[in-house]
């Protein structure tokens, strides 16, 4: 296992003890992060205003970061590009990046597959294998930025790989990396984390004073349907969710905005959408409905047009704040954890000599 230490990780007064110890003054830190954060340099010897010794003694004991990019993926239809990162330990993360005129968003992963098991979903299909540390999430922005260097990143979502409640800690450190101006500089409201709902984290992180923008992916407004589709609400049930949701919005005085993958025949009733006006009255929020990314092998499929039509206009005559969200990056194998399953699966055909291309 490597044991060098990775300054993608570090917060400013960390790394500002690295390069005291080497009896440097500390302004060196912000030449370092210039070169990484700012100059897309990902290499100690590429940091020409560092004297040569710093950039030796860095090498020895330190990384930059710490993945590689194994594949990426260009969306012939809208750009969107998908890529695969390999950890030191040979785990491949999944990151999007996602180019619209207006915003350059990219899409991370917090853990190395996802303990929750969502049915819908492809990060769960094989288990968790272990949440990744600070340094690998901020890894993946350094990694993107620089493949696209005429595309200033404008937003980070949290909705790749994993739950990022789960690992809660190097979730909140990678975000006040982001955020922090001699890093990447991304405002908090530009940054979003994504939860399946776990309402101690939720609670926790109302008392944080961050900025950034909270999303529940809820997908269901009934116990029973949410059971079947989300096993985590069998442990916090929506009435839990709720209250703790609600609370969030009383102490930080910010909305929420929750997630509903629309499913043909699952939660797409009019019925169903009655019930999501009514779980969501009076709580400061929005609804983003977003259409489903079919998965390969999964039974669902995604929820017709007319039946669409019936759900947001029964919203609207409920009053309920929603927003429909566009799909993209389909012929990628774009929705979370779709291609590293799919690199699996390929490989496991391999491995059973299935003479896969
Ligand atoms: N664990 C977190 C973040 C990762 S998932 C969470 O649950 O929110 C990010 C979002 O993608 C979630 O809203 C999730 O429900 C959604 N998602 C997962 N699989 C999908 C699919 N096949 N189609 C559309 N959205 C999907």
């Amino acid at each position: 296992m490597n044991k060098k230490t990775i300054i993608a990780g570090l917060l400013p007064d960390e790394l500002k003890k690295i390069i005291s110890a080497y009896k440097q003054p500390v302004y060196r830190a912000k030449q370092v992060l210039d070169w990484m954060f700012k100059k897309g340099v990902l290499s100690f010897s590429g940091m020409k205003n560092l004297p040569s010794e710093l950039r030796e003694e860095l090498d020895r004991k330190n990384q930059p970061l710490s993945l590689y990019q194994e594949l990426k993926l260009t969306s012939a239809v809208d750009k969107t590009s998908k890529y695969i990162f390999i950890t030191n330990d040979a785990q491949s993360i999944e990151t999007v990046f996602i180019p619209t005129t207006k915003r350059a968003t990219v899409c991370v992963s917090t853990q190395a597959g996802c303990a929750f098991g969502c049915l819908f979903c492809a990060s769960g299909k094989d288990g968790l294998v272990r949440g990744l540390r600070a340094d690998e999430i901020v890894s993946q922005l350094l990694l993107v930025k620089k493949d696209n260097p005429h595309r200033p990143l404008t937003n980070v979502v949290f909705m790749g790989m994993g739950e990022p409640l789960a690992n809660y800690e190097n979730t909140l450190k990678a975000i006040r990396i982001i955020n922090h101006p001699d890093y990447l500089g991304i405002a908090a409201r530009k940054i979003t984390v994504s939860t399946c709902g776990l309402p101690d984290a939720i609670s926790r992180l109302a008392k944080e004073n961050m900025q950034f923008e909270l999303s529940i992916s809820l997908h269901a407004a009934d116990n029973d349907t949410r059971n079947r589709l989300m096993p985590v609400n069998k442990k916090f049930p929506l009435e839990m969710l709720i209250k703790a949701a609600r609370e969030y919005t009383q102490v930080t005085n910010r909305m929420i905005t929750f997630e509903y993958v629309i499913i043909d025949g699952v939660n797409d009733s009019k019925k169903a959408a009655l019930d999501l006006a009514k779980l969501l009255t009076r709580l400061k929020c929005k609804v983003n409905i977003i259409p489903f990314n079919p998965v390969d092998a999964m039974q669902f499929k995604r929820a017709e047009k007319a039946r669409l039509a019936e759900f947001t206009q029964t919203l609207d005559e409920n009053k309920l704040n929603f927003t429909l969200r566009r799909s993209r990056g389909a012929d990628i194998q774009g929705a979370c954890g779709q291609l590293r399953l799919e690199r699996t699966e390929r490989k496991n055909l391999k491995d059973e000599g299935r003479g896969f291309k």
